[in-house]
């Protein structure tokens, strides 16, 4: 499998680009199968896979099957929480498909409510998801009105193998550094909603300057704005022969960003899965990245407790 740093491809030389353009167009003709999926290593060893598949708002009665696809097609990387009510649907899913339990990355998050309770929490998505473990164990939200997100960290730390890697979601850089003075162990990921429109650039910095990798929800704006009306997006769509959604999901995995677009719809799937054939150029990715607008389409992590 191929490994790629959380650097961009941005100044390469022509001839550099030439050459990752031809190694993208290899990994195309391996796109249906998973190892056409960059992995990124994390700071603490483990590697995921840069592309994902995201179970936000999946009704649980259809998240087996619409799992299921999601396999089927070639994703590996599954992102649920357990506020989604889904895990039981995402886990038979994983039980059914026969994939080896190494070759599939599940993410699961805690929800606010278990932060002084956690150990319990985590018990209850395992044996919601049927799995010995979980690849990765987020913090959802700092819900700092509660101000119990430290604690629940050092509980987070202790839970031991079999959550291989932990991590947080929506934190700002003043909950990072309050969570950081008190960690032993520095999260992996800080995952938070980033997309043209909100790239949350402080967060961004203050999480790589900690060596902390960086995970964009709602990476395609949750269809809150229209892709194909912004304008660089549109007219690198029409260049490349892609499709808005495309653009980009491309955009994020060349600012190495980790992403899991959701969608219920198998011919969907596949699209968001087909984006190793093409490159945005350094003019479509600065384009892209001047439609910042600070255009937040969730909560803010200060305003939910
Ligand atoms: P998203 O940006 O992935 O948008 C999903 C929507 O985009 C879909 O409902 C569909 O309408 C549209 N879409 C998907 N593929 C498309 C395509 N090819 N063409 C056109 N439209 C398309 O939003 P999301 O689901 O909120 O985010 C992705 C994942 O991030 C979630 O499923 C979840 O796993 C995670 N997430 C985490 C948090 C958090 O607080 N940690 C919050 C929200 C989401």
């Amino acid at each position: 499998m191929s490994v790629v740093g959380t650097g961009s491809f941005f100044g390469s030389p022509e001839e550099e680009r030439d050459k990752l353009l031809q190694s993208l167009m290899d990994q195309k003709k391996k796109v249906s199968k998973p190892e056409g999926i960059p992995l990124i290593t994390l700071n603490d060893g483990h590697s995921i896979p840069q592309l994902g598949f995201g179970v936000f708002k999946v009704d649980p009665a259809e998240a087996e099957r619409i799992v299921s696809e999601a396999l089927e097609v070639g994703y590996r990387h599954i992102d649920t929480a357990a506020i989604y009510g889904n895990e039981e649907g995402v886990g038979r899913a994983i039980a059914k498909s026969g994939i080896p339990r190494e070759e599939l990355f599940i993410t699961t998050k805690l929800w606010n409510d278990r932060h002084l309770d956690v150990e319990a929490a985590f018990e209850e998505s395992l044996a919601k998801l049927g799995l010995e473990y979980v690849d990765l164990y987020l913090l959802h939200w700092p819900a700092p009105a509660n101000d119990n997100y430290a604690a629940a960290w050092k509980a987070m730390e202790k839970l031991g193998d079999r959550a291989r890697s932990i991590g947080v979601c929506n934190f700002l850089p003043e909950h990072l550094e309050k969570l950081l003075a008190a960690a032993d162990v520095v999260p992996t990921i800080n995952q938070i909603e980033l997309h043209p429109a909100l790239q949350q650039r402080e967060a961004v910095e203050a999480s790589q300057a900690a060596g902390i990798a960086i995970e964009s929800w709602g990476p395609l704006g949750q269809g809150k704005y229209d892709l194909s009306a912004e304008a660089p997006i549109a007219a690198a769509a029409e260049h490349h022969g892609k499709t808005p959604a495309q653009v980009v999901i491309r955009w994020h995995l060349q600012n190495g960003t980790i992403v899991f677009p959701k969608t219920v719809t198998a011919s969907r799937m596949a699209e968001n899965l087909d984006v190793f054939d093409f490159l945005l150029s350094n003019e479509e990715m600065d384009a892209i990245t001047a439609l910042e607008r600070n255009a937040r389409g969730g909560a803010h992590p200060n305003d939910l407790n």
